[in-house]
């Protein structure tokens, strides 16, 4: 009998890398930042380079749109990054970084909880004032 001990892990069925069909090197999984596939993988040849598309769809509507802004904020933030690195005298420890980002990202997050509380109550007053209006109203 067997036991189930391997748990069924969806990551842990990766795609079979396709050889070159020019040399028949094995290609390695990349992605594409042009302006017509952006995020789109392919295989890549060391050699040749593009090999074959591993995402079958090509980028269209609003998904390609969405990711050409990511893409272009990634990269002004990159620069800025580098720009920091350059000229930051007291330099900052990566994992310093990536706490202080973390954090603010909490912020935003607590904000925006914070932010649909305050539309959710100013709406609450909202009714109750038309509420007593119109019970005013009446008299
Ligand atoms: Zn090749």
């Amino acid at each position: 009998m067997l036991s189930q001990s391997s748990g069924s892990d969806a990551n842990s069925s990766r795609i079979w890398d396709p050889l070159c069909c020019n040399c028949g090197r094995t290609t390695t999984l990349a992605k594409s930042w042009t302006n017509d596939n952006p995020g789109r993988r392919f295989f890549k040849c060391v050699v040749h380079g593009f090999a074959k598309w591993a995402d079958e769809q090509r980028p269209y509507g609003w998904q390609k749109v969405s990711l050409l802004e990511a893409r272009d904020e990634i990269k002004v933030l990159k620069e800025s990054l580098k720009v920091m690195n350059v000229s930051g005298s007291n330099s900052i420890s990566h994992e310093e970084e990536k706490k202080k980002l973390e954090s603010e990202l909490m912020a935003s997050n607590e904000r925006e909880k914070m932010l649909r509380q305050i539309i959710l109550l100013s709406w609450g007053g909202f009714i109750v004032v038309i509420a007593i209006i119109l019970v005013m109203g009446k008299k």
